[in-house]
């Protein structure tokens, strides 16, 4: 859900001129560059930078020249900026806008690949003159191209970088103690679209933000997942309470330590984001703790690469056991730090208490695997990486669980899943 209907609602909304206010009051020193929020590092200021000139980019194409390459069987398109840009003949094939290749209602495609002709050529391709890139294909199939479809599609590296962004707003900010946490105002964010999408943009960028005001009483997490989409059921329930219980089928319902952790290592696919809502603030104790995972990712790869290789190479595996809304036993498997295809970490995979004890390792590897993770959770526990804070009754912390390491020191406080 997360990563495509927010960040096609987002950069809708940017489109409309939203810029990012949410992180204003949370500065430290440092350059404020124009408009941006002041309180961001160069690491961000390209990230909204790059979706704000996305959308920018697709308004007011003209398309001034286009001609076929017929041997490397590539459109080229000539921009009226001096640009150019080069399609393959399938692709545009395959992409076929007109109501028999694509289902208007659902944007899908219809073009079954069964009837995708890989090797095509064309027959013509000419601007219309509503200045749109008309190709005529050999069984005279004509497709119709906008050409701010096409300049957002262009297959120049940049492009793609830029319409990257744009789809799901990669670049992050990364911190440590001194982050001063966004904060929205719970109300504003359910009933103002820009105070939503700023959250929803903090969030994404910042990985953690923290609305007051809510009223500190049940049902408040569901109202606001509501407003951006829907609960994500686990076996714990639509929500549920981190208190202490008998039995305890989680540490999180004991008074015992919690190191901090990312929620659901023992899901194959956990939950994008949590909202821990306080309801009544502890006597003592109580306070929540946060470290940014892609930060802590960034000081071992730069400190410790081997550490760092261990962890993104070796498949860990997770476990998790009991009886809550169901009964559940759940396996997986997961490298501690996940990369992408391009080796940028994109996800945390870390929870001390559900890492099994079945460690399918060869036995050569097992003492690299926990030199590794105590070089990796020496530094998560380094005070300038840790940002403690304290919840209040109607504050609710909302936070992204596949890299923000989170743990509650003393609990008293509901807490649900999107
Ligand atoms: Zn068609």
């Amino acid at each position: 859900m997360w990563m495509s209907t927010f960040a096609r609602f987002a950069t809708r909304a940017l489109s409309r001129a939203m810029a990012c206010q949410a992180l204003r009051p949370h500065c430290r020193p440092g350059k404020n560059p124009g408009h941006l929020p002041s309180c961001l590092t160069s690491v961000q200021h390209r990230g909204l930078q790059s979706v704000v000139l996305a959308s920018q980019h697709a308004s007011h194409q003209v398309v001034s020249h286009v001609r076929s390459l017929d041997e490397e069987r590539l459109l080229e398109v000539e921009w009226e900026d001096g640009g150019q840009s080069l399609y393959p003949f399938t692709w545009l094939r395959d992409n076929c806008q007109c109501p028999l290749c694509t289902l208007q209602s659902a944007q899908a495609r219809e073009l079954l690949m069964c009837d995708l002709d890989i090797h095509t050529g064309v027959d013509t391709v000419k601007v219309t003159n509503d200045n749109k890139v008309s190709v005529v294909w050999p069984d005279q199939h004509t497709s119709v191209f906008d050409p701010e479809w096409l300049k957002k599609r262009c297959f120049s590296s940049a492009a793609r970088q830029s319409m990257r962004e744009e789809l799901f707003l990669n670049d992050r900010y990364y911190w440590g103690s001194n982050l001063n946490i966004p904060t929205i105002d719970f109300h504003k964010v359910l009933h103002d679209d820009k105070a939503m999408l700023d959250w929803l943009l903090a969030l994404r960028r910042v990985g953690v933000v923290c609305l007051k005001g809510a009223p500190a009483e049940l049902g408040q997490v569901a109202r606001l997942s509501e407003r951006i989409g829907y609960h994500r059921l686990t076996f714990y329930g639509h929500t549920w309470q981190v208190q202490d219980k008998d039995m305890a089928n989680n540490l999180a319902y004991t008074s015992k330590k919690l190191s901090v952790h990312t929620d659901y290592p023992a899901l194959m696919f956990p939950p994008g984001v949590q909202f821990v809502h306080c309801l009544c603030a502890a006597m003592e104790g109580g306070e929540s703790q946060l470290v940014d995972g892609f930060h802590v990712t960034q000081q071992l790869q730069r400190e410790d690469p081997e550490a760092f290789q261990a962890l993104t190479s070796l498949v860990i595996n997770f476990t998790d056991t009991g009886s809550d809304y169901c009964d559940f036993h759940l396996n997986s498997r997961h490298n501690i730090i996940s990369t992408d295809n391009e080796g940028q970490v994109n996800r945390i995979n870390w929870n001390n208490a559900t890492r099994d004890s079945v460690l399918d390792l060869p036995l050569h590897q097992v003492q690299p695997f926990y030199r590794a993770v105590k070089v990796f959770t020496d530094m998560m526990d380094r005070p300038e990486n840790v940002v403690l804070y304290r919840m209040e009754p109607g504050q609710c912390s909302c936070i992204r669980t596949l890299h923000i390491l989170y743990a509650i020191i003393k609990k008293e406080s509901c807490k649900t899943w999107i």
